[in-house]
């Protein structure tokens, strides 16, 4: 007998038929004693649509953040339901239940919410009925009741976070892609599938880019130590497992992938007096805003008089910052504030690559070999980033992974 969290994306369950064949599956994979949860995301792309809708009201909903989650929330809502009659009228007991039914309880920063604990009785109670039991993803609620949507692709922080409170044995995240590869597929060629990465990995892959996995769900795998199981909804191979630390041996693969991110805006902030505090005020105003922050460069000029300074934020948190950032400039005398929409940042991502410059400089060499100019350079313990223009994302991209994963090995 097993517990088992099986999420399926939004393109597994984009049509009426794809449903079914979910349905299908779901039932042909489980023994009789098996204890199933299901979580669906929004069939397709519902939840883009819906923000279109309010798009065609208001050019900048996010406004009203509380009214995009009511309306955002309805998309997985639709799943659940949807799949629940399939498995029901296939002759498999079945339940749907909310986000906020199954016991997700969130804090209340609206359409970025983050799950503060799950208290899922009444999974557990539908379970011991034997249902299935169907969980719409992407949702909770906060202690007024209120839904609360968890991020982009937050289907797979619910996925992830009901396993942990579940314990359950493992969590399988069904998708359209058959595992992680070594840099989105979609984009790179030869980009290699991975049999397992570790938590620390996926997050640094996760946080830089790669879309596969949500960064918050990778958080939360680690926390509670939940082997997470990504592989496809439409084969039978097995994917991707991302687990625990490597020992030493393991390690000495340095490289792991490549990851590329095109939802990324450059804020600049010109002629700043150089005077202490200023960092603090600007990060602050920001943080408080809940918008994060990447890549900050600050640079000294006119014999330190002044100074510059820009950084990246998430095309999503642009119209959001950009307000923030031009009235705290304005605040500490800057002389202006430059925002370019059309950045992308590409990074290299391995354990251990501290220590081995030589990998920066193949990193950088393979970029420059393509004509590709590179305005922003950042580092963290497990990656080095490049902020370039958008359009030069998908060459940079393969470039860079066919230095470090050449197609035709020697
Ligand atoms: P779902 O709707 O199932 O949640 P997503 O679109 O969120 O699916 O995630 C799957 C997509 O992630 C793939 O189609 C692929 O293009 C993209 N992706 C980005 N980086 C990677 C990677 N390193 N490995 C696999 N897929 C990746
Ligand atoms: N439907 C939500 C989205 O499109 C959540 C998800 O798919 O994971 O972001
Ligand atoms: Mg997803």
């Amino acid at each position: 007998m097993a517990l088992v969290v099986k999420k399926f994306g939004g393109t597994s369950v984009g049509s009426i038929e794809k449903i079914k064949s979910v349905a299908q599956r779901i039932i042909a994979d489980k023994d009789p004693d098996d204890k199933i949860v299901v979580v669906v995301s929004a069939m397709g792309d519902t939840t883009d649509d819906l923000i279109g809708m309010a798009k065609r009201i208001v050019r900048d909903p996010y406004k009203y953040p509380r009214e995009m989650d009511m309306l955002m929330s309805i998309g997985e809502q639709q799943s659940i339901a949807l799949l629940t009659i399939a498995l029901r009228s296939m002759g498999q007991k079945a339940v749907s239940l909310t986000g906020s039914m199954a016991g997700v309880k969130t804090d209340s920063v609206y359409t970025k919410g983050k799950i503060l604990d799950i208290v899922p009785t009444r999974v557990q109670e539908e379970l011991e009925k034997g249902n299935i039991v169907v969980v719409a993803g992407f949702q909770g609620a906060n202690e007024k009741g209120d839904p609360i949507t968890l991020g982009r692709g937050g289907s797979d922080a619910s996925a992830v976070a009901l396993a942990g409170a579940l314990k359950a044995d493992v969590c399988e995240i069904y998708t359209d892609v058959d595992g992680i590869y070594s840099a989105d597929p979609r984009i790179v060629k030869g980009a290699r599938k991975m049999k397992e990465i570790t938590y620390d990995e996926m997050l640094e892959m996760a946080r830089l880019g790669a879309g596969v996995m949500q960064l918050r769900s990778v958080e939360i795998g680690m926390l509670y130590n939940i082997p997470i199981h990504v592989r496809s909804t439409f084969t039978h191979t097995s994917g991707t497992i991302i687990r625990g630390e490597y020992t030493m041996e393991e390690k000495n693969a340095i490289v792991k992938g490549v990851a590329h991110d095109t939802k990324v805006a450059k804020i600049a902030i010109l002629g700043v007096p150089n005077n202490p505090g200023i960092a603090f005020s600007i990060f602050t105003a920001l943080a408080d805003a809940h918008v994060d922050v990447d890549m900050i460069v600050q640079n000294v000029r006119n014999l330190e008089i002044k100074t510059d300074m820009c950084f990246t934020v998430g095309l999503d948190d642009l119209w959001q910052a950009k307000p923030i950032v031009e009235r705290v400039a304005a605040e500490m005398g800057a002389d202006g504030v430059l925002v370019e929409e059309h950045v992308a940042k590409v990074s290299l991502i391995g354990a251990g690559m501290l220590g081995n410059p030589g990998i920066a400089a193949k990193m950088f060499g393979a970029i420059a070999n393509q004509g590709v100019n590179i305005d922003v350079i950042s580092t963290s313990e497990i990656s080095i980033s490049c902020l370039i223009k958008t359009q030069y994302v998908e060459k940079a991209a393969n470039a860079i992974h066919e230095a470090f994963f050449p197609s035709k090995e020697v």
